[in-house]
């Protein structure tokens, strides 16, 4: 390609609230890398504490960066290393950039590298009309698979990670969280075989949302009526088989506790805003198995989720807002907002 010397990308330049569209250099790539021409990127809650600069963003982002990991796009440079990719390949990714010297990477759980880097978070990422990356990190993108959701395949990944940490066939499970992720992981608890699944929120909208990307699912707004209640109306016996939390809300794990089964699972992707009380004793009186999970499996969660995708999987309905990328304020106002699903901005 006839290569720019320049790119737009929307950057942290500085070390308070919002994002700037700036003009920066098009990465250089090195011999493992590619580079990715963006087609498509989604907005992540991570980009809104980011964009909000909360203690979290000023001691973890360095400063300027540009932001973004969720994208979509196409191959347009290839590192002299690289084989088994190809220029136009269309392609999304992994934004976790991962080590090979760790224990965990050298047994093959890279997403478990302690010295893992974020793109967007960590190193330069994919709000920009290009993207460099290691090869390694690329996941070709089947024709049938279009950009917009390519761009969401990063929380996707999330849903699915979590929802596949426990056997969900013919088993009852319990959401609680309706933010775009939640609504996702319910789609997959459906498709991967589960009896019931039920989704918790306190915001309608969001209940909404889950019941429009889900028509199988049941939702409830715990402002408004019992799980108990539900557990009946569904004729289940005890409760829960497997819980995903996805709202880092305490009562939520309450509730979540409370109406599991003896031997229960759970699965935490929510993240608490600091510490937060747990009720220890219940969970140990009732036996209940309970996994942190972070990111996605290199690469099998990737795998899995092209391959639901490609066998009847939808989750498309989860993208409630399309714009091109220099209306990002309206997009990262949307987000705020706590009414969007997914925000997907174009960049061509
Ligand atoms: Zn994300």
């Amino acid at each position: 390609m006839t290569r720019p010397d320049t790119m737009t990308a929307l950057e942290k330049s500085r070390p308070e609230e919002g994002l700037w569209r700036v003009q920066a250099p098009v990465p250089e790539i090195g011999p493992d890398e590619v580079l990715i021409r963006i087609n498509a990127t989604g907005i992540c809650g991570t980009d809104i504490h980011i964009w909000n600069w909360d203690d979290w963003a000023a001691a973890t982002v360095p400063v300027p960066l540009i932001t973004g990991h969720e994208f979509a796009g196409e191959i347009v440079e290839i590192g002299r290393n690289v084989t088994g990719l190809s220029v136009g390949q269309r392609c999304s990714g992994e934004g976790h950039v991962v080590g090979t010297d760790s224990r965990q990477s050298r047994s093959g759980r890279f997403h478990l590298d302690p010295g893992t880097r974020g793109i967007g978070v960590n190193v330069q990422g994919a709000f920009a009309e290009y993207l460099r990356l290691p090869a390694f990190n690329v996941v070709p993108l089947p024709d049938d698979i279009p950009d917009e959701i390519g761009a969401i395949l990063d929380p996707l990944g999330n849903a699915v990670h979590t929802a596949l940490s426990f056997d969900l066939l013919g088993e009852d499970v319990l959401i609680t969280g309706a933010g775009p992720i939640g609504i996702m992981a319910a789609a997959v608890a459906r498709h991967a075989g589960a009896r019931h699944v039920v989704i918790t929120d306190i915001n309608p909208g969001r209940l909404e949302l889950a019941q429009h990307v889900c028509p199988a699912v049941r939702t409830v707004d715990v402002t408004r009526e019992d799980l108990r209640g539900v557990i009946d109306e569904l004729g289940m016996k005890q409760g829960f088989d497997v819980g995903l939390e996805m709202s880092g809300s305490q009562q939520a794990l309450d509730q979540m506790v409370d109406s599991l089964i003896m031997g229960g699972k759970i699965a935490l992707l929510g993240i608490p805003p600091g510490k937060s009380p747990v009720d220890w004793s219940r969970i140990v009186f009732k036996a209940i198995t309970i996994k942190g999970v972070y990111g996605r499996e290199m690469f099998e969660t990737w795998y899995k989720m092209i391959a639901m995708l490609q066998n009847g999987l939808d989750v498309g309905r989860v993208i409630t807002h399309r714009m091109p990328a220099e209306r990002f304020r309206d997009g990262f106002a949307a987000m705020k907002s706590g009414a969007a699903g997914k925000v997907v901005l174009s960049w061509c």
